[in-house]
Parts: C-alpha cells; structure tokens; sequence
C-alpha cells in the first residue's frame, strides 16, 4: 500500500538570535522528510557560508528581475537587504516528496499564509530571556557592531508578530526545542486532511 501524505510547509521565523539557524539544521538531521528552503539574498555573502547552500547570493539588478518574472514566492526588506523564496526550488522540493522547512521573516510568513492553506505550518522561536537573546547576538562574530545593533532594534519589532504564528516554541535548551517542533510536525502529518491514501484505503476495506 502505498501511503501518500500531502506536503507540508513548515515556517520557522525568530527574532536574530533565537537560535533558529541550528534549530533548522538539526531538524533536518532527525527528521530525512525535511527539505530546506534555500531563499535568495541581495545581502553580502558571509565568510562561512556558500553560494546556493546557505543562500542563493544575487546583485540587485538580478534580485529585481526575478521578482519582476514573479519567481519568488514570496519576498521582503529584511534589514535593509532584499530576500525571496524562489518558487521553482520549493516546487521541486515539495514535488520530490520532502516536506519544505523555510527560514523568513513575519512578512515572508504572512505572504505565505495568504498563499498556502492547509500545507502550512508556522513556528515562531523566541529566545529564553533578553540575557540570552543580547549574548546570542554579540557572540556572532561575523557582523559589524553596526548590524548588531540594527538587529537588537528590529528583535523588539520582530517579536510583536508572534501572536500571528501557528506555535511559539522558547528556545531554552537546543534539544527539548527541536523535540517539541519535531513531536510537533508529526502530530501534523497525521491529520486526516492530509493523509490523502485514507480513501482508498477504507474503499479497501470494505
Ligand atoms: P540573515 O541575513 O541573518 O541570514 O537573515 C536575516 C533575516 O531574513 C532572518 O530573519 C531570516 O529569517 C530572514 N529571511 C531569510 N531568507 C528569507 C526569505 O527568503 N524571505 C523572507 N521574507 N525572509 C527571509
């Protein structure tokens, strides 16, 4: 019998800080239905990361013709960069069977949410305490004061939109917080909605 589930589309948005990268990273490593969006960024590459792993890095010029094709599912300003989902990656993605993770911001979410009903699923990732949320921000040493500082501001701001998310999980310790979004993600997989073989399955029985 073969058991087909629609896929999902899972959104993770945090305040920079919350941990939400490595929350990411380590679902994808419990959890092999999970996919990674890849967004694209108009904002300078940082030294660890690569070019169509960790984002798709694209000039200005580049970034505004895609949107004008209406390539990206959904877009935003995000700290004076722009940033997209390109909607031909998550097609793939999804098409291929995996259930698709994405890292956006509240407008990226909100876009989504307007697009796409019953396959989303939000998560908004709060850190523990502010202590935590300023050590979180200071430790990363790859950005200038400058954007620390920025990004302390736009945290505030940031978590206002939690109430507009799905589940809030704290990130108080690293492995309780992806449990409970994994826990999570399988309760939702088991919705009847989207357990698409359950008709033919009771055609089946009876
Ligand atoms: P960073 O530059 O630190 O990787 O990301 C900055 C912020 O942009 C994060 O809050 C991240 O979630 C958000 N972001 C990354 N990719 C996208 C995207 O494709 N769309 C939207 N709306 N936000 C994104």
């Amino acid at each position: 019998m073969q058991i087909e589930n629609s896929n999902l589309m899972i959104v993770l948005s945090s305040p920079s800080g919350a941990g939400k990268t490595t929350i990411c990273r380590e679902l994808l490593k419990f959890d092999k239905k999970l996919q990674m969006s890849v967004s694209a960024t108009t904002r300078p590459k940082r030294p660890s990361e690569k070019d169509g792993v960790d984002y798709f890095f694209y000039s200005k010029k580049y970034f505004d013709d895609k949107l004008k094709n209406g390539e990206f599912l959904e877009h935003a300003l995000v700290f004076d960069n722009f940033y997209g989902t390109p909607k031909d990656f998550v097609k793939k993605t999804l098409k291929s069977g995996y259930d698709v993770v994405f890292d956006i911001d509240w407008q990226g979410a909100k876009q989504l949410s307007k697009k796409v009903k019953e396959e989303l699923i939000s998560f908004f990732v709060l850190p523990p305490n502010k202590n935590e949320l300023l050590k979180r921000l200071k430790t990363r040493n790859e950005d200038t004061e400058k954007i620390v500082n920025s990004r302390m501001n736009k945290a505030k701001s940031e978590m206002s939109h939690w109430n507009e998310y799905d589940y809030v999980i704290i990130n108080d310790n690293l492995n309780s917080c992806v449990r409970e979004i994994l826990e999570i993600i399988k309760v939702e997989r088991k919705k009847r909605f989207r357990q698409n073989w359950l008709e033919n399955f009771i055609k089946s029985l009876v």
